[in-house]
């Protein structure tokens, strides 16, 4: 609901009563309905979810996409002047097979639109010769963003505080991985060169790709779980329609798919309300 910050829902024997501010007017309004579909975004459904049964100690899941950012130099490319020759300038994306396991995407991206002052503190020029030593340098320098299937890396914990926010604990993973290692070699073919100790890991979250806090399941049975077609268990008229019932997340963006399924929750709540 467009102006609407939705806080909490009720359901009654009717339907469902939904309570949220009007951003307007910083009214408190509610709003009633057949059905509910929550599809806030993983963090935020999940918030309303634990929000509506008054919940604050309960810790779920949530899955993200590890991360690895490698940074790479093609020395051929420094100094090149106009930079639609640069030949790498697009973006290219890989994906990595391997035995027995999902798969691992990467997606290798031209830094060269980077604020150039971003660059200044990290190399050993004077302020006479860095402008244009950077102007220079920044047409080879690449990063390579690689995205792990969420089961490298344990689930991070979430929970509602009582004042509303959420607090969520993660764990990392350290360590270079021999995909890693792979990438790096693969990507010589490219001119493209790195070094596994460069690699940088972005803390768990910053894949902005969260799913997996109230999973879907052929039979729920725990309190926060849904059916396969999003309704939430112990729920009559409460579905789920974003990542937030995603029990998995492979290494490939996840965006398409959830609108796919949104779409899937709908048509499947259409026809049951005939
Ligand atoms: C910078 C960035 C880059 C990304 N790049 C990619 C990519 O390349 N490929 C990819 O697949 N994914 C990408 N993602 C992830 C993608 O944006 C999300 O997976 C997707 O938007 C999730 O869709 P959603 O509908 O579940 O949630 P959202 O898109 O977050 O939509 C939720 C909606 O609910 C509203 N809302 C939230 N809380 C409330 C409330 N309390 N009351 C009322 N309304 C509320 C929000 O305003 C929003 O309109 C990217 C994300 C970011 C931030």
């Amino acid at each position: 609901m467009p102006g609407f910050l939705v806080s909490h829902f009720i359901e009654n024997e009717k339907g469902v009563e939904v309570f949220t501010k009007n951003l307007s007017t910083n009214n408190y309004e509610t709003f009633n309905g057949r059905n509910l579909i929550l599809a806030m975004g993983t963090l935020n459904t999940t918030r309303c979810v634990l929000a509506s049964l008054k919940d604050y100690e309960t810790e779920l899941p949530l899955v993200d996409n590890p991360i690895a950012m490698i940074p790479l130099i093609n020395p051929f490319l420094f100094g090149m002047a106009n930079r639609d020759k640069n030949i790498m300038g697009g973006l290219m994306n890989l994906i990595l097979e391997r035995n027995e396991q999902l798969p691992i995407q990467a997606s290798l991206y031209n830094v060269g639109n980077i604020l150039l002052s971003d660059l200044i503190m990290s190399l050993p020029l004077s302020a006479e010769v860095l402008p244009s030593a950077i102007r220079k340098i920044i047409t080879g320098l690449f990063v390579a963003q690689v995205f792990y299937p969420q089961d490298c890396q344990p689930p991070s914990r979430l929970k509602l505080r009582r004042d509303g926010s959420l607090e969520i604990n993660s764990q990392q993973k350290p360590g270079i991985t021999q995909e890693e290692r792979k990438l790096i070699k693969l990507l010589r073919e490219l001119n493209l060169f790195s070094h596994p100790m460069l690699i940088q890991r972005p803390n768990p979250g910053n894949a902005i790709h969260y799913a997996g806090t109230i999973p879907m399941r052929q039979q729920p049975d725990k309190k926060y779980e849904c059916d396969a077609n999003g309704l939430l268990n112990h729920f009559k008229k409460v579905y789920l329609a974003d990542a937030s019932l995603f029990p998995e997340l492979p290494a490939k963006n996840h965006t398409f798919t959830l609108m796919a399924n949104a779409m899937r929750i709908a048509e499947q709540l259409k026809k049951k309300m005939g």
